[in-house]
């Protein structure tokens, strides 16, 4: 009656062979905290940190429908060039980025035929 049962391999421990990949990506620093822990905004971060309104930015060249820039049009490019020679960014510009390649590509051909003056010239 006293039969020793002894958990003779009932304890099975399971072995878990998901392991092998978990050495390659254990220790990832992640993103940096998404929280700046410490800012005087509070909770409820809305976009209410930018002084100047968002004006509504649209290429002009999109909303004019100009699609191929002339680059004999120097009173256009000359909007989008600025003092010193420079082509204006398109951040400022609002250009589109379609756009601001083609009109940089027809400013620099103005330039060419000296319509408009290189940016930082030597003489
Ligand atoms: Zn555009």
């Amino acid at each position: 009656m006293a039969e020793e049962t002894r958990a003779s391999g009932g304890a099975e421990s399971s072995p878990s062979e998901g392991q092998g990949q978990g050495q390659s990506q254990g220790h990832r620093p992640g993103p940096r905290g998404p929280r700046p822990g410490g800012g005087p905004g509070g909770p409820g971060g809305r976009e209410g940190g930018r002084k100047y309104f968002r004006r509504k930015k649209v290429c002009k060249f999109c909303v004019e429908k100009i699609e191929n820039i002339n680059y004999k049009d120097v009173r256009l490019l000359a909007q989008f060039v600025a003092e010193s020679g420079k082509i204006v960014p398109r951040r400022l510009t609002g250009v589109c980025t379609p756009h601001q390649r083609r009109l940089s590509t027809a400013i620099k051909q103005a330039r060419n035929i000296a319509l408009l003056p290189f940016a930082g010239r030597a003489m």
